[in-house]
C-alpha cells in the first residue's frame, strides 16, 4: 500500500465529514464518523483536523475531501 504525506488546510474544511465516513467504512465496515482515524471538529468559525495513532497514511480520506482541506503526496520512497 502506498503511504502518503497528508497535509491539512482547516480553513478550507466544510465540516462535511466525508473523510471520517470513508475511513470508518473501509476500516470498520460501518458509517460511523466516531470510528474514523481522522477527527474533524468544528467550533464556530474554527476547525481542527487531526489523525489518530492508528492512521496508516493510506490517503483515502484525502481522496474523498471535495474541498481540498486534505491533500496527499506520496512519501519519499513510495510510488
Ligand atoms: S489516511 Fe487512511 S487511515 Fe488515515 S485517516 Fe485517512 S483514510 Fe483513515
Ligand atoms: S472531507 Fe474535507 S471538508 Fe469534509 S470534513 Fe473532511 S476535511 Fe473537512
Amino acid at each position: 500500500m502506498t503511504k502518503y504525506q497528508l497535509s491539512i488546510f482547516p480553513e478550507k474544511c466544510a465540516g462535511c465529514l466525508r473523510c471520517q465516513l470513508a475511513c470508518s467504512e473501509v476500516y470498520t465496515r460501518t458509517f460511523n464518523p466516531a470510528a474514523a482515524r481522522i477527527r474533524v471538529e468544528i467550533s464556530g468559525a474554527d476547525c481542527t483536523i487531526a489523525f489518530n495513532e492508528d492512521c496508516n497514511r493510506c490517503g483515502l480520506c484525502a481522496d474523498h475531501c471535495l474541498y481540498r482541506a486534505l491533500e496527499k503526496k506520496p512519501l519519499e520512497g513510495e510510488s
